[in-house]
Formats: C-alpha cells, sequence, structure tokens
C-alpha cells in the first residue's frame, strides 16, 4: 500500500483541491517542509484528476455530515506557482530563498488552534445551560430537594460555569490580539519576531483547555443522571462532536510538549541574557518572586507564576550538560513529564491573566452588582485552579495541608453563594433553545412536558410494532 493521507475534511467527495505539506527537494538538495495547492478533482465534472486517487473514510463516531477523506498521490505534478510562496520562495530559474523564520510555517495552524479555544466555549456554554437548568428544576430525595442544591453539584458545575465565562473572554481577547498581528504582517520581521510566542501560547491552550473541555463535557454528562443518555438532551452530540478537538488540529500530547519546550527555551535563553520574555511570558523574567498565599486574586495569580517558574526551573537542570539537538531530544524524551506541567500551568495563567483584567475593565463600565458576580465566578475559578494543582503546590512546598483546607472551605462557600445566581447567569450566555436543542435545558423551564412532547412524536413510539406478528406474537401465543 502507497502512502496515504486520512481524514482530510472534505476531501471525499467535495473539494475540488487542497493544500499539502510537502517536503520540498530543489536540485537533490532537501529545503523542507512547505505548502503547495494541488488540484483534486475537476470543478466542472466533480472527477479525480489523473494521478489523484481518493475517497471517503466512512462512518464515524459523530461529524457525519462531513466528507472526511483519504488522498494517495501517483506522479502528480504540481507547478511552480502552486507553492505558497510568502515566506518561502523557489524562483523560476530553481533557487530556493528560505523563510527567515522556520516558525512561520505554524502560522495558519495558530488560528486553527485559536479558533478551536471558541468550540470549546461553544459546547460548554450549551452544555451548561442544559445542566444548571436541568439542575433547578429537577427535585429528588427525601426532601424533595433541587439537586442544584447539593454541595456535589455545585463543586462540579460551579467552577465549568465560571470557566465557561473565562474562556469566552480568553478566546476574545486572544482572537482580537491575534488578527491584529495578523494586520501587521507587512511589517515581516516583527511579524516573524512574535509568531514563536504566538505558537506557544496557542499550542498550550489549545491543548490544556481542549482536555479540560473534554473532561467538563463528561462531568456535565454525569450531572444529569439518567436522561443525559436520552438524545433528546443534546449531551451525546456535544460530546462525540467535541472530542476530536483533542486530537485534530495538532494532538494535544503533541502540542503540550511544544508548549512546554517553547518555555523552556524562553528560561534558558533568560540565563544566557537573551530577550526579555513579554506578553504573557514576562512573569518568566521574575523568577525570584514569591509572595505568601492570601487567598486574594491577585495572590492565587502569583502563586501559579512562581510554581511555573518552578517547574520549568526543576526541569530545566536536566539539560545543562546539553550540547547538541540530538542530545536535546534524548533528555527531553526521558524526561517530558516533569516538563509537561509547565505548559498547563502556564496556560492557566493566561486564562486567570485574562478574565481578571477583563473584570478590571468591566468595573468601569458594568453596575456594582454585575462586577461582584464577575469577581465571585473569578474567586471560585482561582481557586478550583488551586485546588487542582494542590499535589503540585505541595510538592514544591509552597502550600500545606491547612491551606488547602482553607482554601476548600472558601471554595465551597462561594460555589454555595453561586448557585443561586446560576440560573440567570446561563440566561445571560444568550443561546436561544433552537441552538441549546435540548429537552432538559429549555429557557422556559417545562422540560419534562417538553422531553414527554418529543418522545411521543417520535417515530415508532407508540402502537404495535411493525415487527409484532412476525416476531413477538409466535412467543405471546405459543402454548409452549
Ligand atoms: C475527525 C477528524 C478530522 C480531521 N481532519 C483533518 C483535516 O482536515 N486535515 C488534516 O490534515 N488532518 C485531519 N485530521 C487528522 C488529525 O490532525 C490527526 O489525526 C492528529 O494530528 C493525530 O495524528 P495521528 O492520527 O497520526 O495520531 P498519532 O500521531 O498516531 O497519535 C497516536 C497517539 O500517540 C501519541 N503520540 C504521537 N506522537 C507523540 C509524541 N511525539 N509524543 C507523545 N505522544 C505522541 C498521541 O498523543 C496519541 O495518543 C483529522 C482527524 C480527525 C479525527
Amino acid at each position: 500500500m502507497t502512502g496515504t493521507k486520512w481524514w482530510i475534511g472534505a476531501a471525499g467527495q467535495t473539494a475540488t483541491h487542497t493544500v499539502a505539506l510537502s517536503k520540498l527537494i530543489v536540485n537533490g538538495k532537501d529545503c523542507g517542509i512547505h505548502w503547495f495547492i494541488v488540484p483534486l478533482r475537476c470543478p466542472n465534472t466533480g472527477r479525480l484528476l489523473p494521478g489523484i486517487t481518493a475517497g471517503d473514510i466512512g462512518a464515524k463516531v459523530a461529524r457525519n455530515g462531513l466528507d472526511n477523506g483519504w488522498i494517495q498521490f501517483s506522479s502528480v505534478r504540481v507547478p511552480r506557482q502552486n507553492m505558497l510562496m510568502k515566506w518561502a520562495q523557489v524562483s523560476q530559474d530553481g533557487v530556493f530563498t528560505p523563510p527567515e523564520n522556520p516558525a512561520i510555517s505554524y502560522n495558519t495552524l495558530i488560528t486553527e488552534r485559536l479558533l478551536a479555544l471558541n468550540l470549546m466555549v461553544e459546547c460548554l456554554a450549551p452544555a451548561m445551560i442544559i445542566s444548571i437548568r436541568y439542575g433547578v428544576m429537577r427535585q429528588q430525595g427525601p426532601n424533595n430537594e433541587r439537586i442544584m442544591d447539593y454541595q456535589s453539584h455545585q463543586w462540579n458545575l460551579i467552577p465549568i460555569l465560571a470557566s465557561t465565562f473565562a474562556m469566552t473572554v480568553l478566546f476574545d481577547k486572544l482572537r482580537g490580539d491575534w488578527n491584529q498581528a495578523l494586520q501587521a504582517q507587512h511589517d515581516k520581521k516583527q511579524f516573524l519576531g512574535i509568531v514563536q510566542y504566538w505558537h506557544g501560547v496557542s499550542s498550550g491552550l489549545k491543548a490544556w483547555q481542549g482536555w479540560w473541555t473534554m473532561d467538563a463535557l463528561e462531568i456535565v454528562r454525569r450531572s444529569l443522571g439518567g436522561h443525559a443518555y436520552s438524545s433528546y438532551s443534546g449531551m451525546g452530540t456535544l460530546i462525540t462532536d467535541f472530542a476530536v478537538t483533542t486530537t485534530g488540529a495538532g494532538d494535544n500530547y503533541t502540542l503540550s510538549q511544544q508548549s512546554a519546550k517553547w518555555l523552556l527555551s524562553i528560561a534558558m535563553k533568560q540565563v544566557k541574557g537573551g530577550r526579555k520574555p513579554y506578553g504573557y511570558t514576562a512573569f518568566l523574567g521574575d523568577s525570584k518572586f514569591y509572595s505568601p498565599l492570601n487567598y486574594s486574586d491577585t495572590s492565587i495569580q502569583d502563586s501559579f507564576r512562581w510554581l511555573c517558574t518552578r517547574v520549568i526551573e526543576s526541569g530545566a537542570r536536566k539539560f545543562t550538560n546539553v550540547r547538541s539537538e540530538k542530545e536535546f531530544d534524548k533528555v527531553w524524551d526521558a524526561n517530558m513529564m516533569e516538563l509537561i506541567p509547565a505548559s498547563r500551568l502556564f496556560s492557566t495563567i493566561v486564562m486567570q491573566e485574562t478574565f481578571s483584567e477583563f473584570i478590571k475593565n468591566a468595573e468601569k463600565k458594568a453596575s456594582k452588582p454585575v462586577v461582584q458576580v464577575l469577581e465571585k465566578l473569578n474567586q471560585v475559578l482561582l481557586l478550583s485552579h488551586l485546588l487542582k494543582e494542590s499535589g503540585l503546590f505541595l510538592e514544591y512546598d509552597y502550600i500545606t495541608g491547612k491551606d488547602i483546607r482553607q482554601a476548600r472551605e472558601k471554595f465551597s462557600a462561594l460555589c454555595a453563594d453561586l448557585r443561586t445566581e446560576a440560573a440567570a447567569l446561563v440566561d445571560t450566555l444568550r443561546y436561544p433553545d433552537f441552538v441549546v436543542n435540548s429537552v432538559l435545558g429549555r429557557s422556559d423551564g417545562n422540560l419534562y412536558q417538553h422531553y414527554f412532547n418529543t418522545v411521543v412524536n417520535a417515530p415508532n413510539s407508540l402502537g404495535v410494532p411493525s415487527y409484532f406478528e412476525e416476531s413477538i406474537a409466535p412467543l405471546t401465543r405459543s402454548k409452549l
């Protein structure tokens, strides 16, 4: 079997062209991987062009509306002009000009990874609407409690609610900043200087927020009890549609490594007196700061900056005697699990910074009660981060068991406090029923009626089944 590229969206039956990342060889010299437009099908007939074999990859777990395909190329000639030559060029007489920075080939993927953040929000928001509305309506237990009043339910759902808001802000902020950076591409030198930064930031966020979202969707599913298993709950589609995001657009394990390697390189360059870290990495230029934990927003954020720096420092020691790229790869492979958490902590820091900044700005525009709720959401988010990373904080002797217990108490109190705001908060997400598409998450709260109506109107829900005479009657009428 010859080399076959699998999974390409729309390649199965529809796409007339693809953009292939391929090795460029000029006069026998390997010039690295570059992008080429390759025609696949005749736009008039839809038929595959000579040398191209392609087809649909068949049934998938979800997203079956898209014809993901496989493609094989056999001696396909791609004209020179089909190379995307903004950053690297091959002249008519065969002279290759490399890009000033090879990292530029990540450029397109940065946009894709930032868009993955938006997809996370688009899945989390309906999941929150469904689970919170169901949680405040569903009554259960000896005293007919609303399930949202259970502490376990609040622990599970309130931090996800807070993260949904924080991630909305995160995506908006990064999308705006990245679009601005893209518009400044005419200054090639400046753009090349920041592309690695954006690759590091977007890779880490795509990986860690993606994994976190997948876990959050499963927590939401469990919070709905048996009804989550009904297709009409909407949760099945949300989960299966989202699941690929932890793999597609760059597998999360590889992205988390790339982001951690980038953080390591910043720390190592710092030691050699390199460029001062900037943007979200600025804290890495101030590695000695330490502030004791007092549970304020700033103190928790500082504690994450401190911890992230320590994890990178500790991992960097393993690379002290590394002299070549080959040696680096070997040491990396043996120690990656020590350094990968740095990327997780860093991504958490970016989220914390953007949300806190947003709230600071909101203070100037929004009413006091709105700001107060936002501040509580931020507090609950920060405490949930602290509790989640308590193992690492303990490992680096930043906190004690007593601190963790105190954090837990504060977290519980805030969750209980926000429980009363939760239903109003999901309303502010402003997703219409049609989009949420769940009988459990209906905005009028009349979920059982909607559920029942949907069920009785579904095909084959009532009456004698068509297979009764053939398959059931022989058994029920049998005298045996
Ligand atoms: C629904 C869907 C749509 C897609 N659409 C497209 C598309 O339109 N265009 C396109 O080009 N591609 C597309 N893809 C492909 C997708 O980008 C790849 O599946 C993804 O990058 C993972 O690569 P892989 O499948 O080869 O996994 P593998 O690389 O084989 O990974 C398998 C496992 O090994 C681990 N692993 C691999 N390398 C490392 C490493 N260096 N260190 C540690 N662990 C590692 C991975 O984490 C994973 O757990 C799509 C995939 C899916 C599922």
